[in-house]
This record gives C-alpha cells, sequence and structure tokens, in this order.
C-alpha cells in the first residue's frame, strides 16, 4: 500500500536526475512515466532514491515494468538462447579447471559462483578468489549442481519466477551439504537478491548469505600480505554491496591493507556513481554501445589519474574496463579477489 503510494508520487521535480547514470541522457522522472527507452537503459542502482525527498522508489517500479516486457529486443532473444543452457552467457562452468577445490563436499560454505566466473574472461578472477577464500582459512565447497547464483535472471532477465526455480534448487543441493550459509562471489546481481530471496520472494531458508569480499575483509591482516599493489588504486562501488546492502566499508579495509597508494574518489560509497552495467544493460550489446559515452565519460572523468580501479563485481568491471579501453581512462581494472590474491604471493600476472 505504502509502496503503491509512493510509486505514484513522483512529482518530476527532477531533484534526483544527477544521480542517475544516464544523466542528461535519461532521467528517473521519465522511467516513473513508463517511457520505453529510459525504462530499458534502468541498472535499478537505487541511486535515484538516495536524492528523492519523497523517496520514490523509481528502480522497484521501472523493475516491475521490465517484468512486464519492458527489456530491449536483443536482450530478450540472448535470454531465449540462454534458456536451454541454463546460465547467463550460455557457457557452462569448467569444474576440470577448478581441480584441486572441495567439490560437493560438506563444509561450512557453499560458494555461488557469479554469472560472469564460468566466462574465460572471468576464470582467472574467480580462480583468484577461490585460492584466497582458501589461504584464508575458508572452509568452503563448489557445487557442480551450483553453476552460478542466477542473480542476473531476476535484475537483468527481469525474469522472478526463473530466478526462484533456481534459488529453491540452490537451497536444496545446500542443504543436502549441509552448509551453514551461502558465500556470494563477486557479482552484483546476485548481491542485490540473494539477500532478500525471503522478502522478494516468499522463499523461506535459515542459511546465512554472506558476500565473499566481506568475509575477506574480516580474516585479512597485514601478515598475509607479501607484496604491495604498488600502483595508485581507487575502488568503485558497486551498487548491490553498497546501494543494497550499506557495504562500503569492508572493501576499502581491504585495499587499505594491500595498496601502498590508496586513493579516493567521489562520489563514493552509497552515493557511487552506478557503472551502468545492471538491469540487463552490460548484456544487451546495444545499450553496452550507448552506455559508453552516456556513462562511461563520467567514470572516466571520475578516475583520471587513477592506475587501478579495484571493484568487487564481475559487471562493473566489464563495463568501467570497455570505458577505459573505449575512453583512453588510462586505467585498469580488477576484482578484489584477483588484487588479494596477487598480493598474498599467488602466481599471477601482476594487476
Ligand atoms: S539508473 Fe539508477 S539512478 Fe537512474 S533511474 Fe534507474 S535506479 Fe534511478
Ligand atoms: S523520483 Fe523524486 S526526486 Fe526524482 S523526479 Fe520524482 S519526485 Fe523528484
Amino acid at each position: 500500500m505504502l509502496y503503491e503510494l509512493l510509486s505514484n508520487s513522483c512529482v518530476a521535480c527532477d531533484l534526483c536526475a544527477s544521480r542517475c547514470p544516464w544523466y542528461p541522457v535519461f532521467k528517473p522522472s521519465q522511467r516513473n512515466l513508463g517511457i520505453r527507452e529510459a525504462v530499458e537503459s534502468c541498472t535499478m542502482c537505487g541511486n535515484c532514491v538516495l536524492g528523492c525527498p519523497l523517496k520514490v522508489p523509481t528502480h522497484k517500479a521501472t523493475f516491475e515494468r521490465k517484468v512486464k516486457g519492458l527489456i530491449p529486443n536483443d536482450l530478450k532473444k540472448l535470454r531465449e538462447r540462454v534458456e536451454e543452457k541454463g546460465s547467463t552467457f550460455g557457457i557452462k562452468m569448467d569444474w576440470g579447471a577448478l581441480k584441486g577445490f572441495p567439490l560437493d563436499e560438506r563444509a561450512e560454505w557453499l560458494v555461488l559462483p557469479g554469472g560472469f566466473d564460468p566466462l574465460p574472461t572471468s576464470r582467472n578472477d574467480f580462480l583468484a578468489l577461490l585460492w584466497t577464500l582458501r589461504e584464508l582459512g575458508v572452509d568452503f565447497t563448489l557445487s557442480t549442481e551450483v553453476p552460478e547464483g542466477f542473480g542476473n535472471f531476476y535484475f537483468d532477465y527481469a525474469d522472478p519466477q526463473y530466478f526462484k526455480k533456481k534459488a529453491i534448487k540452490i537451497i536444496k543441493v545446500a542443504k543436502a551439504l549441509g552448509v551453514k550459509g551461502l558465500l556470494l562471489s563477486e557479482c552484483g546481481a546476485d548481491y542485490k537478491v540473494w539477500p532478500r530471496v525471503t522478502s522478494y520472494l516468499k522463499i523461506k531458508h535459515d542459511l546465512r548469505v554472506e558476500m565473499a569480499v566481506n568475509l575477506i575483509s574480516k580474516k585479512l591482516r597485514p601478515r598475509h600480505v607479501v607484496r604491495k599493489v604498488p600502483w595508485k588504486t581507487s575502488y568503485h562501488d558497486p551498487c548491490g554491496l553498497s546501494r543494497y546492502n550499506f557495504l562500503t566499508e569492508p572493501p576499502r579495509k581491504i585495499l587499505k591493507i594491500i595498496s601502498e597508494n590508496y586513493e579516493e574518489r567521489e562520489p563514493g560509497g552509497r552515493d557511487q556513481l552506478c557503472c551502468g552495467g545492471g538491469g540487463g544493460v552490460s548484456l544487451s550489446e546495444a545499450w553496452k554501445r550507448r552506455a559508453v559515452e552516456a556513462v562511461g565519460r563520467k567514470k572516466v572523468e571520475q578516475f583520471k589519474g587513477v592506475e587501478i580501479v579495484a571493484t568487487a563485481c564481475a559487471k562493473c568491471k566489464s563495463m568501467l574496463l570497455t570505458y577505459s579501453l573505449l575512453l583512453r581512462g588510462g586505467f585498469r581494472v580488477h576484482r578484489i579477489g584477483y588484487l588479494v590474491a596477487w598480493s598474498m604471493g599467488k602466481p599471477l600476472p601482476p594487476p
């Protein structure tokens, strides 16, 4: 009731507009009017809500429009192609490459790989994350029945029912393995949905839901670091961590331990400007191209002079790297798990 009241109370004052990664091309008020292109491009980052005096939940209302079919045509086609394979990109996880890590064993945590993790471009990142967790003494297992967390099906493909089916199965696998909790890899879409599957989808369970980055921040100590990251490093907050889950300090705590030269760039924390890739934008070739000019210019400006932009989401990494390459941002982009593994001495190419 309150939600509906708030959803319909946008007065188009545009006080929230400059927080939107797509501003001035699109504004949240256009999304509240249901304008197709504005809806399709919404990343559901939730930044507009922080700037709205009425707290209009633009991202939630926009999501409902997406669920009713207002998603880009190329995303719809991609969704049909990947349906059969049952993974975000239609690529199966290469379990052989993860040899040496516990698989289908009893453990404290069941790791949920992110939707990007099976991609060849993310494989090293995922391996580095698992290696880091193991070195820090985290008791975890993977499961061949859980190739990813499927959060992208909820937020990007806007198909809550498909996600629900997969989530119920994951919870069943977790119970059978006797784990106490689900440990999320570095995936913004999983961060957004997994901590609230009960409120969003009425799925009841008693498992803990934890983010790998948060667990690393609790366990990492300066004594674990054998070489510090020497390059000027800054951090981009994924919306799923910062705005959806208030997790802004743990990644910074890690970076301050492993970097010699950490520098904060504004806006940061819960005010961070979205990478522009959520809500299906990074999966839709057409919208990703448009995001380069509309969003990329601002991100490149924000991180001017930085050598490494660290982040805790594969999707953010993919968008920021695209911007840096196409707009000559001059920075490299790495996931935190990779940077920690390198600083702890894992033989990896230097970041
Ligand atoms: S992209 Fe983010 S800031 Fe812009 S309307 Fe959507 S949720 Fe709001
Ligand atoms: S969402 Fe809020 S701040 Fe943005 S235009 Fe509507 S009323 Fe104004």
